[in-house]
C-alpha cells in the first residue's frame, strides 16, 4: 500500500498525538511534555513520552514506540491503509491510494480466507481423531480456539464447494490457493485430511495455513504456497496475538514449530513465536527486533534443531548492532519444549529460560564440540573458522569484542583439553540433568541454614537419595556442624567423601539451572521450591521409565554437530550473502 508523503504528514499534524492516546490513557504534562501509562504495557507509573510537535510517542519501559498510526494499527488493530482512510477522513481530507486496485484484490483474499478459517474449525468438532490427537498433546479447548486450529475435510463439502455457496467465484478461490488444478485441470483441495493451523500476518488478517498430517505419513507438514499475500520469510506465527505479552515481557521466545508455541501458550507461556519452516531467515529475524532487543532461540534439542539455530546466530552476525542481539536456549538431546515439559517441569523450563546462552558461547559450544582440538592442525583450521565468522560482524565494536571472547573461549578449552574430558551419552545426559536436579537439594540444604532440619528430613524421606547423597545427610545431622553456615562447612575439616559431595553440590551449574538453591534465595521459598520438586521429580522418574524405551532407540543419532556439517552452513550461508550482493 502506497500513500502520499503530504497526505501522512498532513494527518500528523492536524491530530494531536497527545489527546489521541487521551482516550485511550490518562495524559499528565511535565513542563513541556505529555508523558502517560503506556498503552502498550502493564504500569502504575507512566514511563511513555509523548512528542506532540513530532507526533511520535516512545516507551522507555516497553521500548513501544511509533506516531497515530502505530496508535491506530497496534492498539486499534486497523490494517495501515483502513487507519489512513478513518484518520484522513476525519479531518476531512481526501485520500490518495496508488495501491487501491491491489487492495482491493487483497482484502478479498482475506475475506476468502477468513471464511475457509472459520469453516475448517467447525471442521475440526467434527472429527474426533482431531480431537483424540489435540488431546492427546494436552491441548485444551480454549488454546484450540484461541489459535482457531482446524481440519481440513467435511463430511459433506469439499471446500472449494463450500467457497461457492459463499459467492466467491472461481478465480478467486483458484487466487486463495485454497485448491490447486491437477493434470488434468481439475480443482481439488490443496488440503487434505490435515489439522489446520491458520497463518496471520502482523495485523492480525488470516494469510496462509499450515497443515500438519495426524498419522506418520509424509510430509508431516505443508504451508499454503508463496503469494504475494503470503511471504513466508516475512512471517512469524503467532506474533500477532503474542505482541502485547512480548512488549510486555521483554521477552519473545523463537520455537521451531506451531505446535511448540501451542503447546507453551497453553503452559501459560505467552511469548512463544515460530518461524514456518525450521529456518529462521534475515527478514523474520529483523520483524522479532521490532518488538524486542533481544530475542531468544528456543529449537529442538536435535541435531536439525541444533543446525537450525547455529544458523539463526551466523545469520544475525551481520545485523547485530549495540542494542540488537540474539540469544539461544539449549534443550537437552532430543527434547523439544513439549517433551521437555512433560519430563521436567514448567518450572524447570522457565528455570532454563531464565539463563539464556549468548550468542559467542552458543556459536562457540555447538562449533568447538565438532572437532577434535587436540590435533595442531585443526587447531589451525578451527582458529580460522572464528576468525571467518567475525569477519561478517558489520558492528566495529561488537566485532572487537565478540573476537576476543571467541579467542578467550578458544584459549580455555585448549587448557582445559589436558584435563579429564567426560563425553555423556544421550541417556547419560539425562541421568545427569535430574542428578544435578538432586544435588540441587543437597545445596539448598547448605545455603539455607534456617530450614535445614525441613529440608533434611523432606529429602531424606524422598526416596530419591543414593548412599553417598544419604551419607552426606546423616554426617551433618549428627554433627557440631549441624547448623554451621556453608563459609563454616568450606573453611572446616570435613573427612574426604563428605568433601567429595560438597564441592559437587556447590558446582555453578546447579545454581544456574536449580536457583533457589542459591543463598540470596529466600529461605522459606526455597523450601517450597524443593517440596514442589521432590514431588515432581518422582512423577517424573515413572514417565522417564516409559519413554526411555524409545529413548534408547533414538540414542544411534548423537546430535552433536560434526564438522563437515558445520563448514557446510557457514558455507550455504556466506554463497547467499555472495548472491544477495
Ligand atoms: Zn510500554
Amino acid at each position: 500500500m502506497s500513500f502520499s508523503k503530504n497526505d501522512l504528514e498532513t494527518i500528523k499534524s492536524k491530530i494531536k498525538l497527545s489527546s489521541e492516546i487521551g482516550k485511550k490513557t490518562k495524559i499528565i504534562k511535565k513542563g513541556n511534555d505529555h508523558w502517560c501509562c503506556c498503552p502498550f504495557h502493564d504500569e502504575k507509573t507512566p514511563s511513555c513520552k509523548i512528542n506532540d510537535d513530532l507526533g511520535s510517542f516512545y516507551c522507555f519501559g516497553c521500548g513501544a514506540k511509533g506516531d497515530i498510526f502505530t496508535i491506530y494499527t497496534d492498539l486499534y488493530n486497523f490494517s495501515f491503509p483502513d487507519a489512513v482512510k478513518e484518520l484522513g477522513q476525519r479531518i476531512g481530507i481526501k485520500i490518495t491510494d496508488n495501491n487501491f486496485k491491489l487492495d482491493k484484490k487483497s482484502e478479498k483474499y482475506f475475506e476468502i480466507l477468513e471464511c475457509a478459517t472459520d469453516w475448517f474449525e467447525k471442521n475440526l468438532q467434527l472429527n474426533d481423531d482431531c480431537i483424540k490427537y489435540l488431546k492427546k498433546r494436552s491441548i485444551s479447548n480454549q488454546t484450540i480456539s484461541d489459535f482457531r486450529i482446524g481440519y481440513s475435510d467435511n463430511p459433506k463439502f469439499k471446500i472449494y464447494e463450500y467457497l461457492k455457496t459463499k459467492n466467491f467465484s472461481e478465480d478467486e478461490i483458484v487466487e486463495s490457493n485454497l485448491v490447486k488444478r491437477d493434470n488434468n485441470n481439475k480443482i481439488k483441495d490443496f488440503f487434505y485430511k490435515r489439522l489446520i493451523f491458520p497463518i496471520s500476518n502482523e495485523r492480525g488478517k488470516v494469510v496462509g495455513f499450515g497443515g500438519r498430517v495426524l498419522d506418520n505419513s509424509m510430509p508431516k507438514y505443508i504451508n499454503s504456497p508463496e503469494s504475494i499475500f503470503f511471504k513466508k520469510r516475512d512471517i512469524l506465527y503467532n506474533l500477532h496475538s503474542a505482541r502485547n505479552s512480548i512488549r510486555q515481557k521483554k521477552n519473545m521466545l523463537i520455537c521451531e514449530g506451531y505446535m511448540d508455541v501451542i503447546s507453551l501458550y497453553d503452559k501459560n507461556i505467552k511469548t512463544a513465536v515460530a518461524p514456518l519452516g525450521t529456518a529462521l531467515t534475515e527478514n523474520q529475524l529483523l520483524l522479532s527486533w521490532k518488538y524486542v532487543n533481544k530475542p531468544t532461540i528456543m529449537f529442538d534439542g536435535d541435531n536439525s534443531g541444533l543446525k537450525a539455530s547455529l544458523k539463526a546466530a551466523l545469520i544475525s552476525l551481520p545485523l547485530l548492532s549495540t542494542n540488537k542481539y540474539l540469544q539461544f536456549i539449549k534443550l537437552p538431546n532430543n527434547f523439544d519444549p513439549d517433551s521437555f515439559i512433560k519430563v521436567y517441569s514448567i518450572r524447570n523450563l522457565i528455570n532454563l529460560l531464565k539463563n539464556p546462552i549468548s550468542i559467542v558461547e552458543f556459536i562457540f559450544d555447538r562449533s568447538s564440540e565438532a572437532i577434535d582440538l587436540t590435533k595442531a592442525d585443526n587447531k589451525i583450521q578451527y582458529d580460522k573458522y572464528l576468525d571467518d565468522i567475525t569477519s561478517n560482524i558489520k558492528d566495529n565494536k561488537i566485532k572487537y569484542f565478540y573476537k576476543n571472547e571467541f579467542k578467550n573461549l578458544f584459549f580455555n578449552k585448549l587448557k582445559n583439553l589436558n584435563k579429564k574430558n567426560i563425553k555423556f551419552t544421550p541417556k547419560e545426559q539425562i541421568n545427569s540433568l535430574i542428578e544435578m536436579q538432586i544435588f540441587s537439594f543437597l545445596a539448598t540444604y547448605l545455603n539455607h541454614v534456617s530450614v535445614r532440619e525441613e529440608l533434611g528430613k523432606l529429602i531424606k524421606n524422598s526416596q530419591l537419595l543414593d548412599e553417598e547423597k544419604l551419607d552426606f545427610l546423616n554426617y551433618f545431622e549428627n554433627s557440631v556442624l549441624k547448623s554451621a553456615d556453608i563459609e563454616v562447612l568450606i573453611k572446616s575439616n570435613l573427612p574426604e567423601q563428605i568433601r567429595e559431595t560438597l564441592k559437587k553440590s556447590m558446582e555453578n551449574g546447579i545454581f544456574t539451572l536449580f536457583p533457589y538453591a542459591q543463598k540470596q534465595y529466600n529461605s522459606l521459598d526455597a523450601l517450597e521450591e524443593v517440596q514442589e520438586s521432590v514431588k515432581n521429580l518422582n512423577t517424573r522418574l515413572l514417565n522417564l521409565k516409559k519413554i526411555n524405551k524409545s529413548l534408547n532407540e533414538m540414542t544411534d543419532s548423537t546430535s552433536n554437530l560434526n564438522w563437515d556439517e558445520l563448514k557446510k552452513i557457514s558455507a550455504d550461508l556466506y554463497i547467499d550473502t555472495e548472491d544477495k550482493i
